[in-house]
């Protein structure tokens, strides 16, 4: 790893605005905030992965991936990140490094090969390199290819320093927020502000879920002028430094980044979630606070309070049907983050009892929140085997899981009904809209005739006698088979 990328790293794990970390003691904070491996365990995704999550939805610039093949094709486009213009994002990109490169040290010049390509062929707006691996190891200077490269061709061509070994995940979209932070925003500047002008950090638009919350900023007058990164395109990006307030949807990701634009910038910022009717009106209350603080006009916070009291009327009525339907059913939640508490939030107002929330990812604030949720028998879950899941929800503790796509056999397997939550979804359940969808597919899943099906002995299990080989090449045998 190279000095300025150690220095960097080890400026990320003193992150002051982050109580977990600054709880810690120094030779705790130097270890970082990744958990070591368990042998045999997967790994989730590395620092590159992380990094290409943050800001492959800046739908109108294009991405190269300097590595091996593999690399772009781990992370290329596997979450439902969707733009409502360009499409540009959607191209994997990758230099496609082999051994050849490694032993001829060709890497560099395949590198500036491709962004002249892609600058020729697709004329972005910006260009982002994201360094894998191999380039970091043999020791490729992409800074200064894309240093030279911006020169030649005269737009932006962004570093991204993150190679895979470096850490987690996590650590990767911390680096994309460092890189967005020295090499992008404020470097332009908007073609129009207002004093109503927001960003959210930390927002993807996975399946559409900005598009819940935007119709009712549009209905405020409040303008999302840059999303850190759902649906941006980079001019946005690169002017969100004149926005008045920072809404922060995941703040183990980018809390780096709303710290270092309000230092810099003074624009204020807080963490909110749009899961839920409670979280949404708090989110909205917040933001009207915070920019009549910074100086809009102050009708605004009336304004939001009449329109948090018509939407939340409007879901209410539209929930009651299912409310009923749910009431007492129980929900194994076994996501991360955020959406440990948030979730809880949202499902708790329907009237459904949440078993078990898992905390693996989750940030000592988020623990506070789901407490705070769920009381003091909050049943929080630091670490699961699959195992134990499944004999958990085989015994009957659970009617129904929400969780990721992944662990979506332990349900199948124990034969309940389950809920895609996380990124991979194909919907979008943010928003007073969104808390809808989510109940509408939990009352779907668990009033899905296929689970009394599945339920029932096999033929082979119970009262079936296997019919006698030669039968089975019996004519009447198979015609009364087909018939019946
Ligand atoms: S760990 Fe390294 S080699 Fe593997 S996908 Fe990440 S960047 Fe590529």
């Amino acid at each position: 790893m190279d000095n300025r990328l150690k220095a960097k790293v080890i400026s990320l794990f003193n992150e002051p605005a982050c109580a977990k970390n600054v709880a810690k003691g120094k030779k705790e904070r130097r270890k970082g905030c990744g958990k070591p491996l368990t042998p045999g365990a997967t790994a989730g995704g590395c620092a590159f992965d992380g990094s290409k999550i943050v800001l492959q939805p800046i739908t109108d610039v294009i991405h190269i991936v300097h590595g091996p093949l593999a690399c772009e094709g781990n992370g290329w486009d596997n979450r439902q990140s969707a733009s409502s213009g360009s499409t540009l994002y959607r191209n994997g990109i990758t230099t496609d490094l082999t051994q050849m490169d490694i032993i001829m040290g060709t890497g560099e010049k395949r590198l500036y090969k491709a962004i002249r390509n892609a600058a020729e062929r697709f004329n972005p707006p910006a260009i982002f390199v994201y360094v894998t691996c191999v380039p970091a190891l043999i020791g490729d200077d992409v800074e200064a290819v894309c240093k030279h490269a911006a020169q030649k061709l005269n737009i932006p061509v962004i570093p991204v320093n993150s190679p895979g070994f470096i850490g987690t995940k996590n650590l990767g979209n911390k680096l994309a927020g460092e890189t967005l932070f020295d090499h992008v925003i404020g470097t332009m500047e908007p073609e129009q502000s207002s004093d109503t002008d927001i960003n959210i950090i930390g927002e993807y638009n996975l399946s559409g879920e900005l598009w819940q919350i935007k119709p009712l900023f549009d209905q405020l007058g409040i303008r999302v002028h840059s999303c850190i990164t759902g649906d941006a395109r980079y001019r946005d990006v690169a002017s969100a430094h004149r926005s008045r307030v920072n809404m922060m949807v995941c703040s183990a990701a980018l809390i780096n980044l709303a710290r270092k634009m309000e230092e810099k910038w003074r624009i204020p910022f807080f963490e909110g979630s749009f899961y839920g009717i409670e979280e949404t009106s708090r989110s909205l209350r917040k933001i009207a606070e915070l920019l009549v603080k910074g100086g809009a006009a102050a009708d605004l916070i009336d304004r939001t309070e009449a329109l948090i009291e018509a939407e939340e009327k409007r879901c209410w009525e539209r929930l009651e049907p299912y409310r009923q339907r749910l009431q007492g059913k129980r929900v194994f939640l076994y996501t991360g983050g955020v959406k440990s508490w948030s979730i809880v939030s949202a499902l708790q107002q329907t009237g459904i009892e949440i078993v078990g929330t898992s905390v693996r990812k989750s940030t000592e604030t988020d623990k506070e929140k789901i407490k705070k949720l769920m009381g003091s028998d909050a049943h929080m879950i630091e670490k699961i085997p699959p195992r134990d899941i499944y004999n958990r929800l085989k015994a009957g503790e659970a009617d129904i899981m929400l969780s990721g796509g992944r662990t979506q056999f332990i349900a199948l397997k124990a034969k309940i009904p389950w809920v895609d939550i996380n990124q991979e979804r194909h919907k979008a359940y943010a928003g007073y809209s969104g808390i809808l969808a989510l109940v509408q597919d939990i009352d779907c899943a668990l009033s899905n005739p296929v689970w009394q099906e599945v339920r029932q002995p096999a033929p082979w299990e119970e009262g079936w006698e296997a019919p006698e080989i030669d039968d089975l090449f019996d004519d009447d045998h198979l015609f009364n088979e087909r018939a019946s």
